[in-house]
């Protein structure tokens, strides 16, 4: 039998080690399961889940599990986040699956040219590929939504709070033409963010991956309120690979069960519960952060103020995935500096719609990087 190990664990890194802090991989939270232990195990049988068909009964999303769609009900009714009530669920193979889906499902069908879509800069990297990848004949990037100035319909995608800078958003683009939107809240959960209102828009993006760590699994949903579009979102799920995987969905309707059953008090009351784990941990974080940052005289990053979480009815600063790191003056391209000096890799500005003084550092990674990345930038000098 291979165990898989845990990615570090206490080891040392030489400091010429290149730490990898460019992808938002979600292992911080590795350690909260392991922890869970086989209380979030599954067994899968060989002849179980052989179908394509998760529930002949939806008319909508077809190949998704009826047990799946109740569990995102209830994590949403247990955390408040969205309103699902008289809303449709489609699943994907990841958040971006169903961005992309959305996308289809928002263009119109026999355009005269692609439509634009558009995000506000910086903007999740991954927008701009993923729409132009295909040379689609019904969507094109379009660029930053705070600088469209064209009358022409658009497809605007709000991510918030936002990949990379943390920021709550909501729509920017000021034109007389007609837009859809897209709601991209893969981080709007307690851990990264206070929960102020429970949000109601037409389409909402979530992810498994940012919810509770589990990126492997490749799983992401949708809360849709026109079932047309909801229609429209699983027939490109369909063509692109006919439904989502059963593993999968068994995987996310027992993670989901144990996160809901603490807070509902069904589960075992000895293991701290999941999103107070996880604030906790990664306001740590953000306290080591702050005392580096405060005192550097090479990056900045901008203060976040405090809002009451509905969730946790507390009153706290977010404390976002990522570092939207500012190279102060003298130092113009972050990304390389930090690479060559620091021997950490970023994603620089530019990937982000902005200025290469800026670069995305994870802040979701091991301990052991985060804690070698706050020792290298306390050291950083000035030259
Ligand atoms: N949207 C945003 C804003 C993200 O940060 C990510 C992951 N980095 C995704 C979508 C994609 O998530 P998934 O792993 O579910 O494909």
């Amino acid at each position: 039998m291979v165990v898989a190990t845990e990615k570090s664990n206490g080891r040392n890194i030489s400091p010429n080690t290149i730490i990898e802090l460019e992808k938002g991989d979600p292992v911080v939270f590795e350690k909260y399961w392991r922890k869970r232990g086989e209380e979030c195990s599954i067994v899968i049988r060989g002849w179980e889940m052989m179908s394509y068909l998760g529930d002949a009964k939806n008319n909508v999303c077809w190949y998704m599990l009826p047990e799946v769609e109740r569990s995102i009900r209830r994590l949403h009714h247990v955390v408040g986040n969205a309103v699902t009530h008289d809303r449709y669920i489609v699943v994907g193979t990841g958040a971006t699956q169903l961005f992309q889906a959305s996308v289809f499902a928002l263009s119109p069908p026999h355009p005269s040219k692609p439509i634009n879509v558009l995000a506000a800069a910086p903007f999740y990297s991954e927008y701009q590929d993923e729409i132009s990848i295909l040379r689609s004949g019904l969507y094109q990037w379009g660029g930053d939504a705070a600088s469209y100035q064209k009358n022409e319909p658009y497809i605007e995608v709000i991510t918030s709070p936002n990949n990379p800078d943390g920021i709550i958003r909501g729509p920017v683009v000021k034109s007389e033409a007609k837009g859809k939107l897209i709601h991209d809240l893969a981080y709007y959960w307690p851990h990264y963010t206070p929960i102020t209102h429970q949000a109601d828009h037409d389409l909402m993006l979530f992810t498994f991956s940012k919810c509770t760590g589990h990126a492997g699994s490749r799983f992401g949903w949708a809360v849709v309120k026109d079932i047309e579009v909801a229609k429209k979102m699983t027939k490109y799920v369909q063509l692109s690979s006919i439904g989502v995987s059963k593993e999968t969905q068994t995987r996310v309707v027992k993670i989901i069960g144990v996160v809901c059953d603490g807070y509902q008090n069904f589960g075992s009351m000895e293991s701290e519960l999941f999103f107070e784990y996880s604030k906790r941990l990664l306001r740590e974080r953000w306290q080591k952060l702050w005392a580096v940052i405060d005192e550097s005289k090479v990056f900045s990053v901008a203060k976040y103020s405090k809002a009451v979480c509905n969730f946790t009815n507390d009153s706290s600063e977010p404390s976002p995935g990522f570092i939207w790191l500012k190279c102060e003056e003298g130092i113009e391209d972050c990304e390389s500096y930090l690479l060559e000096k620091l021997k950490v890799r970023a994603r620089g500005g530019k990937r982000f719609g902005v200025d290469s003084k800026y670069a995305r550092i994870s802040m979701i990674g091991t301990d052991d990087d985060f804690n070698e990345f706050l020792k290298r930038v306390s050291n950083a000098k000035k030259e």
